[in-house]
C-alpha cells in the first residue's frame, strides 16, 4: 500500500514505518473489523470516547495511543487506559501522568509534540524549549521518552511538508546527541504521510485513508 511504496521511494526498509489507525469518531465495531484485518495500533483524540473504545474491546489486547490535546484535569484515565500519549507539550501534564501512572502498569511510552509550523499553530512546545522538555520529561519515574510528535499545518505544497518534517527529524537527532536513547518519530497522516516517510517517520497516524471520512467534526 502507501507506506510500503513511499518508503521504498525514500530507500528505507517499509517495516520500520509502523501504521497506527486513527479511529477517533469510528465506533467500536469499526476498530474490532480493523484489528481482525491484522491491525494492532489504534490512536484516539478524546478521553471519554477513547477510554470507552479500549474498555469495550479490552479483550482483543490492543494498542492504544492517545494523540489528542489532553486536559491536565482529564489525565488520569489516559494515563492507565493507554499504552502511548503523543501529545505531550508542557511538563505538567507529563509530571500528572507520570504520577497516575498505576504501579503495576509499565512505564507511559510518550512522545513530545512539537510546534514545527511556527505562527500558523499553537499545538506542541516551541522548538527552542525542547531540550528542557525532554531533559524533564525522561526524569519521570513512570514515563518512557520515546520520541517527537508533529502534527504541522497542512499544506499541499510537498517541499514545505517536507520541510517540517525534516525540521522534526532534526529536533530528534540533536536530542540524540545529546544522549537521548529515542526510537520514534510520529508524523505524517493521511494527506501527507508521502513526505513524512521520507524525511524518517517511524510512525504514521492514518485515519481516513483508512476508514473514510469523519462524519463528525471534533467535539
Ligand atoms: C485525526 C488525526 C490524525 C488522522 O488524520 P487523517 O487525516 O484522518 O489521516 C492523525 N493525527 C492526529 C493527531 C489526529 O488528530
Amino acid at each position: 500500500m502507501r507506506i510500503e511504496a513511499a518508503a521504498r521511494a525514500a530507500g528505507r526498509d517499509p517495516s520500520q514505518v509502523r501504521l497506527l489507525a486513527v479511529s477517533k469518531t469510528w465506533p467500536a465495531e469499526s476498530v474490532e473489523a480493523a484489528a481482525q484485518a491484522g491491525q494492532q495500533a489504534f490512536g484516539e483524540n478524546y478521553v471519554q470516547e477513547g477510554v470507552a473504545k479500549v474498555e469495550a474491546l479490552a479483550a482483543l489486547q490492543l494498542e492504544w495511543h492517545f494523540i489528542g490535546p489532553l486536559q491536565s484535569n482529564k489525565s488520569r484515565p489516559v494515563a492507565n487506559a493507554f499504552q502511548w500519549v503523543h501529545s505531550i507539550d508542557r511538563l505538567k501534564i507529563a509530571e500528572r501522568l507520570s504520577s497516575q501512572r498505576d504501579i503495576h502498569l509499565p512505564a507511559l511510552n510518550v512522545c513530545i509534540q512539537v510546534n514545527v509550523s511556527g505562527e500558523a499553530s499553537k499545538s506542541g512546545v516551541a522548538p527552542a524549549e525542547l531540550p528542557a522538555l525532554a531533559r524533564a520529561v525522561a526524569a519521570l519515574p513512570r514515563l518512557r521518552l520515546r520520541g517527537l510528535m508533529a502534527i504541522p499545518e497542512p499544506t499541499d505544497d510537498v517541499a514545505l511538508q517536507r520541510e517540517r518534517f525534516a525540521t522534526l527529524r532534526r529536533l530528534k537527532e540533536s536530542l540524540e546527541a545529546e544522549g537521548f536513547a529515542l526510537d520514534t518519530l510520529s508524523m505524517g497522516m493521511s494527506d501527507d504521510l508521502e513526505a513524512a516517510i521520507a524525511e524518517g517517520a517511524t510512525l504514521v497516524r492514518v485515519g481516513t485513508a483508512i476508514f473514510g471520512s469523519r462524519s463528525y467534526p471534533a467535539p
